[in-house]
C-alpha cells in the first residue's frame, strides 16, 4: 500500500519553448504536449463543450469573462482553516471527497520539504492529510506527471486540484486517461513565476524574507504579508517595488495566459470577485455536487459589483505597451501614490467589476506581449473570445493574427 501522502519520483522535463512544466512532458508519452498544451493551439470552445456540455453563452455577458457557469457566489467556510490561503474551501472540498469515499485519491500541491514556497505534487488518500496542501505557493511543478503513477497504483476515481494551465492539459487528455471518475477543483491563477524569482520578490518586501509565511494580492489593491511572529503587513499595490523587477521576471507563459478563471474546472475557487471573501464559480452539475459536499460548513451570498473598469483597464494597457516596448515606466511621485493608493479601494472597480477588469487586463497583456515577442504564435494561441474582450480598448487583430 502507498503512503497516505505520496510524492513519486518523476522523469526529467523535456525541453519546450512556452511551458509551465504541467507534467505532460515528463509522462511516458511526452509528444502529447502537442495535443494538450494551452500554449500551442488551445480550443477552449470544444473543451468547454466536452466538459460542461456547452460553450460560453452569448446571452450571459459574464460568461465571456469567466467561462461557462451555473452559479457565482461569494463564500467563506464558517470555520476558516489554519494554514489556508483564504478560508480553505478548496482543500476542504477535497477532504470531503476522501471522507465520503467518492474518490480513491486527490492530486494536489504540498510544500516542498526543502522550501515552503516551492510547490510539490502529491497524491493524498487520507482526508486528514489534505491539511498539508493548504496555502498558495508560487512556482511551477509537474502536477500531471503523477497521473500515470496514480493509475498504476490502482486509483480509478481521482480528484485534481490545479491551476488553469494544468487543468487545460488534464481536460485535453481526460478521455484517454481512462479514470472512472474525475473531479476537478480549480483555482484562478495569474502572474505566476519561478519559485526562485518569487524569493527575489520576497527579499524586496522585507529585510528578513525567511520570516514571511503568507502572501496574497488582495482584491482591495493591497498585498497582505504575514510573518512567523504573527505580524501582518499590508502594502498598497502602487507602493510595491514592481518597477525594479527585470522585464522577464514574469515568464512569457504567464504574461500571455488566456485562462485566468480556470474555465475547464468543475468548480473554481478564487477570491477575485469576492470583495474580501472567496469567490466560487460552479460550472456544471459535478461542481454543484462538490459544493453540496460542504453542507452548512459554508456560508454563501450573491457577489456584488461596483465602480467602472474602463479607465483602469485603459491605463493598464498604456503602461503595458510602454513596458513591453522597453521604455521605463514613469514613476508616480510618492505623494500621488499615497493619494491613488487611498482612492483605488474606494472608487476603483470592486467585486465582479474588479474580476472583469482583471480578466480584460490579462487579455490586453496577452496581445501586447505576444505581438512583440512571438507574433507568429498569435493566430493559434489567442482564442476568439480574447479578441472580443480587448475590442473596447481599440485592440483588434492585424493581418495574420487570427486563423
Ligand atoms: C500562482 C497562483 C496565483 C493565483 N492567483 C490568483 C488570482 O489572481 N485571483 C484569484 O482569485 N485566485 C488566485 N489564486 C488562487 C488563490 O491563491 C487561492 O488558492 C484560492 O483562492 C483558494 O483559496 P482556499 O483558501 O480555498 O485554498 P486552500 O484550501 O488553502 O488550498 C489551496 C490549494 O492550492 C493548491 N496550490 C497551491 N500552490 C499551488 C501552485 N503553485 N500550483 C498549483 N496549485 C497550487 C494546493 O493544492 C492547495 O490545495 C492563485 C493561486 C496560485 C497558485
Ligand atoms: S505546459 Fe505541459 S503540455 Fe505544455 S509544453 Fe509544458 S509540459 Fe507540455
Ligand atoms: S498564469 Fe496561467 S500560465 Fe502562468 S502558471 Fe498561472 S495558469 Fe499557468
Amino acid at each position: 500500500m502507498k503512503a497516505p501522502v505520496w510524492a513519486p519520483k518523476v522523469s526529467a522535463a523535456e525541453p519546450r519553448d512556452l511551458c509551465t512544466d504541467c507534467g505532460i512532458s515528463r509522462s511516458s508519452e511526452p509528444k502529447r504536449c502537442g495535443q494538450a498544451c494551452q500554449f500551442i493551439k488551445p480550443d477552449y470552445a470544444a473543451l468547454e463543450t466536452q466538459v460542461h456540455g456547452r460553450a460560453r453563452d452569448e446571452n450571459k455577458p459574464d460568461e465571456l469573462f469567466f467561462g461557462p457557469h451555473q452559479q457565482m457566489l461569494r463564500a467563506a467556510l464558517t470555520h476558516p482553516r489554519e494554514g489556508a490561503q483564504w478560508t480553505g474551501i478548496t482543500t476542504r472540498i477535497a477532504e470531503r471527497l476522501l471522507e465520503t469515499g467518492a474518490v480513491d485519491a486527490v492530486l494536489a500541491m504540498a510544500p516542498d520539504p526543502s522550501d515552503k514556497w516551492r510547490p510539490m505534487p502529491v497524491l493524498v488518500t487520507r482526508a486528514a492529510d489534505m491539511a498539508q496542501c493548504r496555502g498558495m505557493r508560487m512556482g511551477y511543478a509537474p502536477l500531471l506527471a503523477l497521473l500515470e503513477p496514480a493509475r498504476e497504483a490502482g486509483y480509478k476515481r481521482l480528484a485534481v486540484i490545479g491551476i488553469p494551465c494544468q487543468v487545460y492539459a488534464l481536460r485535453a487528455l481526460e478521455k484517454e486517461l481512462g479514470f472512472e471518475q474525475l473531479y476537478v477543483i480549480g483555482t484562478p491563477c495569474s502572474d505566476n513565476t519561478t519559485t526562485e524569482n518569487f524569493h527575489k520578490f520576497l527579499s524586496l518586501l522585507s529585510e528578513d524574507p525567511a520570516t514571511i509565511t503568507y502572501l496574497e494580492f488582495r482584491a482591495d489593491y493591497h498585498v497582505e504579508l504575514r510573518f512567523t511572529d504573527g505580524r501582518k503587513k499590508e502594502i498598497p499595490f502602487l507602493q510595491l517595488p514592481l518597477s525594479t523587477l527585470p522585464n522577464d521576471f514574469f515568464p512569457l507563459t504567464c504574461r500571455t495566459c488566456v485562462d485566468y478563471t480556470n474555465v475547464l474546472a468543475d468548480i473554481t475557487v478564487g477570491y477575485m470577485g469576492g470583495q474580501g471573501e472567496q469567490w466560487l464559480l460552479v460550472r456544471n452539475n459535478r461542481g454543484a455536487e462538490l459544493l453540496n459536499l460542504l453542507g452548512d460548513e459554508i456560508r454563501t451570498s450573491a457577489p456584488g459589483s461596483k465602480g467602472k473598469r474602463f479607465g483602469p483597464v485603459s491605463g493598464y494597457l498604456k503602461n503595458v505597451k510602454l513596458a513591453a516596448g522597453g521604455l521605463p515606466l514613469r514613476r508616480m511621485p510618492d505623494w500621488a501614490r499615497v493619494v491613488v493608493g487611498w482612492l483605488m479601494p474606494r472608487i476603483g472597480p470592486r467585486g465582479l467589476e474588479f474580476a472583469r477588469a482583471r480578466v480584460e487586463m490579462k487579455a490586453v497583456e496577452t496581445i501586447v506581449h505576444l505581438r512583440r515577442e512571438q507574433p507568429r504564435r498569435m493566430k493559434s494561441m489567442i482564442p476568439k473570445h480574447v479578441w472580443e474582450l480587448v475590442k473596447p480598448y481599440g485592440l483588434t487583430a492585424e493581418k495574420d493574427e487570427t486563423l
